[in-house]
């Protein structure tokens, strides 16, 4: 590892040491300087007559001999006249070979007299100038070894600001493409990574080179970095890792030495892996920066020339991974760098059901369980959701004591993972209540009577923790993944319906509504400017998707004054849907009200009582589908 003793003959540390030493020489001088400026205000010289007459009048406190001279201290009586720093006026008398010396003194009755000989001028040095460096130099550095440590990574004391980043190194991942479910694709393109790094002769022999570097490219939570693993897994190499945001320190050049040294140990220990996380923190266009950053530019160039450098045909594979491909410069995508691009989506149905599968391998299941309907109501669930849902029903069966999980567990979990918690604390008053009611019904009858809708799953006025106060759970019969411009509209005039019921049966308004008016509206503008369903623009493109792997807002891709129409072309979609919905249910009061009663009585039902209300209520009047026109 990089951390702890620096290596011989760097010559960074032997700059550092220098700097040090100087540091410390000129800090000691000045404090020396400081001292004898004190301490000469008090100190003068006399002569060794005036010294002998003040023996005779008894004025001296101590005589200290020094090999060339006296230092006498005069005795004061007068406590208010001794000097700030010493506790007695202080005299220096030049040396004279004066035999009776002793005599005398010892007649004055000084207190105190010693005979300082060796206190010779290297004793004085050592004192005055190496001592205090000595002690700096300790200060300093431990000062600087907790900075270090601070920064994150431990070091030696020289290397601070060096490298102090934790390369993650694993001999042994003992993940496999195994552990990786629903990802067939981008196992595919990374096999044949790892059948290089088992036999890199037989691609050396035929003249072929295989890629330095592959990108992982897709959405948080689907699998990257369990995917990078698994390929050191499977090719039993080691496995070096090291997140974007680590090379990336406020002192510049730190960056760049990283990716010095992760290299330098990989190229060592070949074949291996070398993984490169978040990418797009280190590899981000150069261009198009405000001021640019300097650090970043001299990692990522470092970056560049490190991978342009190395052989590959020694068995060192580059895998990166990111969400964010279309920040990163071109020059980290050009061949004989990232030149593969693996695309790692989000899991379908199938997927999402083998997901499910190795994420139950090691808890006990009940017998109801039905992983497909686990699998179909995650629609949109990365794998790191479905892993977070399958652990979250595990817990719920502890809680209530049970040793087996079953699909209740599964289903709540997918509760808690959309919505939240519930929030059971949360006491809304009984009008609220009614209203909450009467906006869920709303929203089922809506896709209930509808063609092309989802069935209702579950519709609950028990508020959550992330901020609903009710919702209708919907789950879809079968994965899609196309819909139609009925469907869309259908899909609006459900989330409409809330807040239409609340009008119906109400007369008024409430703020509960404004996240369906939110998803209402991004769908029809997405109607409109992206899928080209509306009359008014044909099949012209107005707006694109700028982080395809993360929501990113859209761009716009037209005027000023076409975006105003579309606006109006949006609107028009609204108020139609909503007239619809608000159709809908004044054709089914009757219903409405039944249904609003019983959920408001009991708080959660399931799709199946819904029904069953329904029906019954329908078989009186004949049911009758609501047909939309746009
Ligand atoms: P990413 O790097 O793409 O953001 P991770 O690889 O860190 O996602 O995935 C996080 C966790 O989610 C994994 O440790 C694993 O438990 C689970 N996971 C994600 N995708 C899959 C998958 N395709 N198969 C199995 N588990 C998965
Ligand atoms: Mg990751
Ligand atoms: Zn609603």
């Amino acid at each position: 590892m990089p951390t702890g003793k620096e290596p011989k003959g760097n010559g960074n540390d032997t700059k550092t040491l220098m700097s040090f030493i100087i540091m410390a020489v000129i800090f000691t001088s000045v404090i020396n300087i400081f001292m004898s400026a004190v301490t000469s205000r008090q100190t003068q010289e006399i002569s060794y007559t005036q010294f002998l007459q003040m023996l005779d009048d008894k004025k001296v406190a101590t005589v200290e001999r020094q090999s060339d001279r006296l230092i006498v201290t005069e005795k004061v009586d007068d406590e208010s006249q001794v000097g700030l720093y010493q506790k007695h006026n202080t005299y220096i008398v030049g040396a004279v070979d004066d035999p009776e010396l002793t005599d005398r003194i010892i007649e004055s009755g000084a207190v105190q007299f010693s005979n300082v000989e060796n206190n010779s001028v290297i004793y004085e040095f050592m004192v005055s100038w190496v001592l205090p460096s000595i002690l700096i130099y300790i200060v300093v550095t431990l000062l600087m070894r907790s900075v270090a440590k601070k920064m994150g990574g431990g070091g030696g004391p020289m290397s601070f600001g060096k490298n102090t980043a934790k390369i993650y190194a694993q001999k042994e991942t003992g993940v496999t493409f195994a552990d990786v479910a629903g990802q067939e694709e981008a196992k595919e393109s990374l096999n044949e990574i790892v059948d290089f790094l088992h036999q890199p002769e037989k691609y050396n022999a035929i003249g072929a080179k295989l890629p330095k570097g592959a990108l992982l490219v897709g959405p948080p939570g689907t699998g990257k970095t369990l995917l990078a693993k698994a390929v050191a897994g499977e090719a039993n190499v080691p496995f070096y890792s090291l997140s974007g945001s680590d090379f990336v320190e406020m002192f510049v050049g730190v960056g760049a030495s990283r990716v010095r040294d992760l290299f330098k140990q990989a190229v060592a220990n070949a074949p291996c892996i070398v993984f490169i996380d978040e990418i797009d923190a280190i590899g981000k266009s150069r261009d198009n920066q405000m001021g640019g950053n300097d650090e970043r530019e001299q990692t990522l160039n470092q970056l560049l020339s490190e991978m342009d450098g190395f052989d590959s045909s020694k068995g060192v594979v580059i895998l990166g991974a990111t969400n964010r491909p279309e920040v990163l410069d071109k020059a980290l995508l050009r061949p004989g760098r990232f030149d593969r691009r693996v695309i790692v989506e989000k899991p379908d149905l199938k997927g999402r059901e083998d997901i499910l599968k190795v994420h139950v391998k090691d808890v006990k299941l009940g017998d109801d369980v039905d992983l497909n309907a686990i699998a179909l109501g995650t629609s949109g669930c990365a794998g790191a959701d479905i892993a977070n849902i399958v652990n979250e029903a595990a817990l719920r069966a502890v809680r209530l004591g049970r040793d087996k999980v079953n699909q209740s567990d599964f289903m709540e979990a997918i509760e808690v993972i959309i919505a939240g918690k519930e929030k059971k604390d949360r006491i809304l008053t009984e009008k609220e209540k009614k209203i909450v009611a009467y906006h869920e019904v709303g929203h089922a009858l809506a896709t209930a009577l509808q063609k092309n809708t989802m069935p209702v799953q579950k519709i609950t006025i028990v508020p959550r923790t992330m901020g609903s106060l009710g919702y209708t759970m919907q789950m879809p019969e079968e994965e899609k993944y196309l819909m139609s411009k009925e469907e869309m509209i259908e899909q609006i005039t459900t989330l409409l319906a809330g807040r239409a019921a609340e009008e119906v049966i109400f007369n008024t308004v409430t703020t509960g509504a404004s996240n369906d008016i939110e998803r209402a509206t991004a769908m029809a503008r997405a109607m409109v400017a992206q899928y080209g369903m509306s009359d008014r623009f044909d099949m012209m493109g107005l707006e694109s998707i700028q982080n395809k792997y993360l929501d990113g807002r859209n761009v716009r891709n037209c005027a000023e004054v076409t975006s105003a129409e579309v606006d109006s072309e949006v609107l028009k979609i609204i108020t139609d849907c909503h007239k619809n919905a608000i159709d809908i249910l004044k054709k089914n009061e009757g219903v409405l009200h039944k249904i609003a009663a019983f959920l408001i009585e009991k708080e959660t039902i399931t799709g199946k009582e819904f029904m069953e209300i329904l029906e019954s209520e329908n078989s009186n009047d004949e049911k009758e589908k609501v047909n939309i026109e746009f």
